[in-house]
């Protein structure tokens, strides 16, 4: 069942309703963000109704002690989480000293858009009480020309009778998590300031578990209409500036609230305060619109690399936008020290932190809609957390490295037995993506420098994990939990023995081509080669001949197999309706499992075994996870069933805005977003890259008119048009480039095309 709160627009998540009973949601669904900080969509003035207020600045997290019912070895000490900071967009408004809440206020003529092309977040409405009416508006973007400023405008125009109006900016640190495992607030108050440039300064609370306190520092610089000088209080976590008015007809005011948000991540506490204030005076110097022009134009570069065009069908074409919008505002790779969060800036779910799905569907897109430094980054993220990495491995009594399921510094901070110990493909992820970096740019030099150390550490993991099994003379992988995480300890998971083998490949080759300083630093033997061959020789790989599939663990075609279609709707999604038994042992597929070993190694594998694989195991997925429907959709397209393409692919392009999941009220799937993205490029498109040979293959889907994007490839930028009868490919910069289009080689010196 969809639930659509915002109209269809090409360009703008619009709407003239105020939904008071699904609050959450639109807050959800119109959060800004800019790789820095973010907060979701609640008002400026307050709103006495369900809703949830929520300010997040990246990195700044705090571990909070694990819980659980009985404690195993091995298990982390706390869960990390992104915590709720100081919400410093707040002004609340007072009409005649009644203080406006559009909660129980009449008001008419509400509107609330958020421009996917500039990031800027509008709203108005007219307020009415008797015999005045009063129009407020409010703007606001976080810059993403300078990342520690937001920019707030509210204004008021009286249309009707006379009001004295008052206008409260705030800096408001009386904020808690909903999901904070001990009720805890998880900030404590260390300075506030008044004066014209007024600040509160708040630090996490300390930890048990020598995580170092974040200290942050949130000033404001309010400037009003007439040049009016405010009124400064403050109170324990709370600092506000009040300016007054007394309003007619037709007579306006004005505020700008212009923020600078400072964190220990980058500025020494005893410099914040100075650092805020020259950020807030040079802004002041520039001016609003400098400030917002600047913000366009990043916005403006960021698009013209990465838009996608759809003709024919507006609701797909709303659903990309704000996909890619999503994405970018969560992250652009500015910084090392970062990832993208499963929710990104616009909810608590996930603690913020980061999760193999960067890897797996975050690289994947960045590689072609970013230049290739951004992906790097993310690379970067993962060298540097190494030696968390080998702890990990460590705490489970095994060696190498085991990159975590969910982390903020390299080590494993998620605390479910069958997450943390069992989901170890995970790490073959981290390893992948190195390959996917490699392979994209052609360029080496990250993978024989870095890339060598991640790729040796993960190996000698999987040496180690697996056994050897002498009566079936193979090596095998028990206990696991593959992908699909409807099923736990499962023995011989096809995904991840494939992808075990696969990195002990990719690490061998690799290693012939890294110096010989760069081997000595490894401190390989040929005896540990040695035994990777023969692990890579003899590993065991459940399949079925007779069905002609690669079977998803050793015990899966003794389930009681039947398809979703055989369920009442009623029951689904079986995460909310069914309890957790029945689902482990039913047939049910939360997520792509054996398929996404045949997406990742996609030539590996024949268009007749994706198909079999395919057919199998699609009638069985429910989809249950946000990052499931993006891999069915590319297989279905290579295999050529285009309408099942399609069809997946809806639920990947307006999964928030359609709210598919009936989740987003807490928060948006970010890091799944770009499962729409990869559903058009390298399915519908048919995009791959293998031993340096761009290809595209492309089809129109049937109630599209046709569609265009644009990838960044080894210095180019190519801009793909696909119409129902053609396919073209033109070279917007960089020099030429032989590619194939649809099965023929062709050279791009300006633009190809190629019937369909
Ligand atoms: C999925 C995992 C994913 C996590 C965070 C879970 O529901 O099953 O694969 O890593 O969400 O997005």
């Amino acid at each position: 069942m969809i639930q659509r709160l915002f109209d269809i627009d090409s360009w703008k998540v619009a709407t003239t309703k105020l939904d008071k009973e699904h609050k959450r949601l639109q807050e959800s669904l119109t959060a800004i963000g800019n790789g820095y900080m973010g907060m979701r969509g609640n008002f400026e003035e307050g709103y006495s109704g369900d809703s949830h207020v929520g300010t997040y600045l990246a990195g700044v997290w705090y571990p909070d002690k694990t819980r659980v019912g009985w404690w195993k070895n091995g298990y982390p000490d706390y869960f990390g989480k992104v915590i709720n900071a100081t919400n410093f967009i707040g002004v609340d408004i007072f009409v005649n000293q009644h203080k406006v809440d559009t909660f129980v206020d009449e008001i008419k003529d509400f509107h609330l858009e958020l421009d996917l092309q500039t990031g800027i977040l509008h709203r108005h409405y007219t307020w009415v009480s008797g015999e005045i009416e009063i129009k407020f508006s409010f703007k606001r973007f976080v810059s993403v020309a300078q990342k520690e400023l937001c920019i707030v405008e509210v204004a008021a125009e009286v249309l009707k009778g006379e009001a004295s109006i008052q206008f409260n900016a705030k800096l408001d640190g009386n904020v808690t998590n909903e999901d904070s495992n001990y009720d805890e607030k998880f900030w404590l108050e260390m300075d506030r300031g008044l004066g014209e440039y007024s600040y509160l300064t708040t630090k996490t609370i300390p930890n048990d578990f020598e995580i170092p306190q974040f200290t942050v520092t949130i000033m404001m610089k309010n400037r009003v209409s007439d040049e009016k000088k405010g009124h400064t209080t403050d109170q324990e976590m709370l600092v506000q500036e009040q300016f007054d008015y007394q309003l007619k007809a037709g007579e306006k005011a004005k505020l700008t609230k212009l923020i600078a948000v400072v964190t220990s991540r980058d500025i020494e506490p005893n410099q914040q305060v100075a650092k805020a204030e020259e950020l807030l005076r040079v802004a002041e110097d520039a001016g609003i619109s400098k400030l917002e022009r600047e913000h366009k134009i990043v916005w403006g570069k960021r698009w013209h690399k990465a838009d996608v065009v759809i003709a024919g069908d507006p609701e797909s074409q709303q659903g990309i936008r704000f996909n890619i919008f999503q994405l970018f505002s969560t992250y652009y790779g500015e910084d090392a020290r970062l990832n993208v969060g499963p929710k990104g800036f616009t909810g608590e779910k996930y603690g913020g932190a980061t999760y193999w799905d960067t890897e797996a569907y975050i690289v994947p897109m960045y590689l072609s809609v970013t230049e290739p430094e951004v992906s790097q980054q993310l690379l970067k993220y993962r060298h540097d957390q190494l030696p968390g990495a080998l702890h990990n491995a460590r705490q489970q009594g095994l060696k190498g490295a085991l990159y975590p399921m969910v982390t903020f510094t390299g080590v494993e901070c998620h605390n479910e037995w069958e997450i943390t110990f069992e989901e170890i493909h995970r790490n073959a992820a981290i390893a992948y993506a190195i390959y996917n970096y490699t392979n994209y740019t052609g360029d080496e030099a990250y993978l024989l420098s870095d890339g060598i150390d991640v790729l040796t550490e993960i190996s000698r993991f999987w040496a180690d994990r697996v056994h050897y099994s002498k009566r079936n003379e193979a090596y095998m992988l028990h206990g696991v939990t593959g992908p699909n995480e409807y099923e736990n300890n499962v023995n011989n998971n096809w995904y991840t023995n494939t992808m075990a083998t696969w990195v002990l490949r990719y690490t061998l080759e690799s290693l012939k081509k890294v110096s010989k300083e760069k081997l000595v630093d490894l401190q390989i033997t040929e005896t540990e080669k040695d035994q990777w061959q023969d692990i890579i020789a003899k590993m065991y790989y459940p399949k079925n001949q007779e069905l002609g599939i690669f079977v998803q663990h050793d015990t899966f075609l003794d389930k009681d197999l039947r398809a979703v279609e055989t369920l009442a709707a009623t029951e689904r999604p079986l995460n909310q309706h069914w309890s957790w038994d029945k689902i482990l042992r039913s047939c049910f597929i939360k997520q792509a499992d054996v398929l996404q070993g045949l997406y990742f190694l996609n030539n590996e594998y024949t268009i007749e075994e994706k198909k079999k694989n395919f057919e199998f195991y699609e009638p069985m997925t429910v989809h249950e996870s946000s990052l499931s429907a993006c891999i069915h959709a590319i297989l279905a397209a290579e295999v050529g069933l285009e309408d099942k393409a399609v069809e997946l692919y809806a639920r990947t392009a307006r999964l928030d805005l359609d709210n598919y999941n009936n989740d987003t009220e807490d928060g948006l799937h970010i890091t799944s977003m770009s499962g729409s993205w990869l559903a058009i490029v390298q399915g519908f498109a048919g995009m791959r890259t293998y031993e340096n040979q761009l290809q595209f293959k492309p089809f129109c889907p049937k109630g599209w008119d046709g569609y265009e994007f644009k990838i960044s490839y080894r210095g180019r930028l190519l801009k793909i048009i696909v119409t129902k009868t053609t396919a073209s490919v033109i070279l917007v910069e960089g020099e030429a480039l032989d590619l194939t289009l649809c099965g023929e080689n062709v050279r791009v010196t300006d633009q190809v095309q190629q019937a369909i």
